[in-house]
C-alpha cells in the first residue's frame, strides 16, 4: 500500500489529497497542516472583509473531519512537519497543541508550504494596526481592528492582486483609503496601458492612488490610536490601519533544511513532474518554481487555480504513468470594482525580449458573465480555468499564448 504524506493543507495539499484517493482507493494518506483551518478560500479573504462573502462559514470549505468522512484523508492540523529525513523516508512532525515531537514514514512526499507575505523591515512596522493577509487567523485579526478602532482612514502598501483587493474592501466599507505603490503601476505583471484602465478606475472611486511612492517609516500614535506614515518624498500621512502586501516569499526552510535543490528565484526546483532533486519527493504551489511556457525562463507563479491543476497532475505522477506535465501557462485575474482583469500572457517588454511580436497581457472589459460567477462561486475567482475564462471573453475566441487586443477590441487602440 502506496503512503503519501502532504505537508500543508490548503490549496495544492488538500487538492492533492482529494485527488490521490480519487486515483487510489488503498493509499494511506496523511496530512500535515501547522495551523488551525485547511483548504479554505484565501482568495475570498479580502471579500469576507469588504462584506461580498457574508458569512465567514463559506470560506471554510473542508474540516479535518469532513476529509476523513469524505476521502479518508487523516488530516492533521495544529502540526507542523519540522524536519524531513530523506535517507530513512521520515517526517518529523510537532504536534503544536502539546509540543510533542513523533515521526511518520513515507513513501511519496508533496510540499505545498505556500509563500509567507514579505514584511520589510521598516521602522516601526511592528504594530497592533499593521495587518498582512494570508490565512483565516490574519483576516480575524483585520477584522478585529476594524470593529475595535472604527478606523476612518485605511492605508494599503503594494498594488497587487491583494492589495488592489484590499483597497477594494475599505473602500466598500465606506473608509477613506490610500494605496501606496513604489512602481509607477499597480499590477505590475501587465502592461503600463492596461494598467491604466485600474488606476482610472482607482480614481474615479475616490481613492486617494499614490504611485512612484514607498513606505518609509511607521510611528504608533498611542494617544490617538492611529499610525503616522513617513513616505520617502517627506509627505506624512495619518490612517487607523495599515496593510502591507508587498508580496510573497517562497517558504523553503524545509526544503533547504533536507538539501534538496532550491531555483534561481529561491523557489523549490521542480522538474516537468513537479519533483524534486529527491525522487521520491514532489512539490507544488507558491513554494516551487518552474518553467515558464513563453519565455522557457524560471518562474514564481502564486496563482490558486494554476496550483490545482498542477496537483492533480502531480498525483498523477505518484500513482498512474508519469505524464510530463505541460508547460507552464499562466492565468491570472482578479475583479475590481467594475472591471474584470484578465493576466493570460506576458508583458509585452518581457516578450519582445524573446523576439514576440507585441501582444496584450491583459483584458479589461466591465464585468457582466463574470460577475454572476465571481459571486455565486466565491472561489471561483482564484479556481477559474482557462475555459471557464475564455467563455467570459468574448468572440473571436482568444488562444491564450496568442493575443491581439486590437483585433478584439479595435477601439481599445484609441481608448489607450
Ligand atoms: C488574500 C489572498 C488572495 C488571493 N487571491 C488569489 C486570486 O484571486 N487568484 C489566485 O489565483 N490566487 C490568489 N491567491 C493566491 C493563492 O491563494 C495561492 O496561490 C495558493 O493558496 C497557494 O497554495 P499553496 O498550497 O502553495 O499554499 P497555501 O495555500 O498558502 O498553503 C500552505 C499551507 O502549508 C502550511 N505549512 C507550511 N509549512 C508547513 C509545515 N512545515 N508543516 C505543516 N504545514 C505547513 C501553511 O500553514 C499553509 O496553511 C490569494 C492569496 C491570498 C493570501
Amino acid at each position: 500500500m502506496t503512503k503519501i504524506v502532504i505537508i500543508g493543507g490548503v490549496a495544492g495539499g488538500a487538492s492533492a489529497a482529494a485527488r490521490a484517493r480519487r486515483l487510489s482507493e488503498d493509499a494511506e494518506i496523511i496530512m500535515f497542516e501547522r495551523g488551525q483551518f485547511v483548504s479554505f478560500a484565501n482568495c475570498g479573504l479580502p471579500y469576507h472583509i469588504g462584506g461580498d462573502i457574508q458569512e465567514r462559514s463559506k470560506l471554510l470549505l473542508q474540516t479535518p473531519e469532513s476529509f476523513l468522512a469524505r476521502f479518508n484523508v487523516d488530516v492533521r492540523v495544529m502540526n507542523e512537519v519540522v524536519d524531513i529525513d530523506r535517507h530513512n523516508k521520515k517526517v518529523t512532525v510537532k504536534n503544536l497543541l502539546d509540543n510533542t515531537q513523533y515521526s511518520e514514514s513515507y513513501d511519496f512526499l508533496l510540499l505545498s508550504p505556500g509563500a509567507a507575505p514579505i514584511v520589510p523591515p521598516i521602522s516601526g512596522i511592528d504594530n497592533p494596526l499593521t495587518h498582512s493577509l494570508r490565512n483565516i487567523p490574519d483576516m480575524d485579526r483585520i477584522l478585529a481592528t476594524l470593529k475595535n478602532r472604527q478606523p476612518t482612514h485605511a492605508t494599503v502598501v503594494g498594488g497587487g492582486f491583494i492589495g488592489l483587493e484590499m483597497m477594494e474592501a475599505f473602500h466598500q466599507l465606506g473608509i477613506q483609503t490610500s494605496l501606496i505603490e513604489m512602481a509607477d503601476q499597480v499590477m505590475t505583471p501587465v502592461d503600463r496601458e492596461m494598467a491604466g484602465f485600474a488606476h482610472a478606475e482607482i480614481k474615479d472611486k475616490g481613492i486617494d492612488l499614490r504611485l512612484n511612492i514607498a513606505l518609509e517609516s511607521v510611528e504608533h500614535l498611542t494617544e490617538s490610536n492611529t499610525l503616522k506614515l513617513t513616505l520617502n518624498n517627506g509627505e506624512q500621512l495619518e490612517t487607523g490601519i495599515l496593510i502591507m502586501a508587498i508580496g510573497v516569499k517562497p517558504e523553503t526552510k524545509l526544503a533547504q533544511q533536507a538539501g534538496l535543490q532550491i531555483g534561481e528565484l529561491g523557489g523549490i526546483w521542480v522538474n516537468e513532474q513537479m519533483q524534486t532533486s529527491d525522487p521520491s519527493i514532489y512539490a507544488v504551489g507558491d513554494a516551487v518554481e518552474e518553467i515558464d511556457f513563453v519565455t522557457g525562463k524560471q518562474t514564481l507563479v502564486h496563482s490558486r487555480g494554476l496550483l490545482t491543476a498542477r496537483a492533480v497532475w502531480l498525483l498523477t505522477t505518484c500513482l498512474e504513468e508519469m505524464n510530463p506535465i505541460k508547460a507552464l501557462k499562466v492565468l491570472r485575474f482578479v475583479k475590481f470594482s467594475t472591471l474584470l482583469l484578465l493576466q493570460l500572457v506576458r508583458t509585452r517588454s518581457s516578450l519582445s525580449a524573446r523576439a514576440f511580436t507585441m501582444r496584450r497581457s491583459m483584458f479589461i472589459q466591465p464585468v457582466t458573465q463574470a460577475t454572476t460567477l465571481v459571486q455565486k462561486r466565491c472561489l471561483s475567482k482564484c479556481c477559474l480555468t482557462q475555459k471557464q475564462a475564455r467563455s467570459l471573453v468574448p468572440k473571436p475566441r482568444v488562444k491564450t499564448a496568442s493575443i491581439n487586443a486590437s483585433t478584439l477590441w479595435p477601439s481599445l487602440n484609441e481608448r489607450v
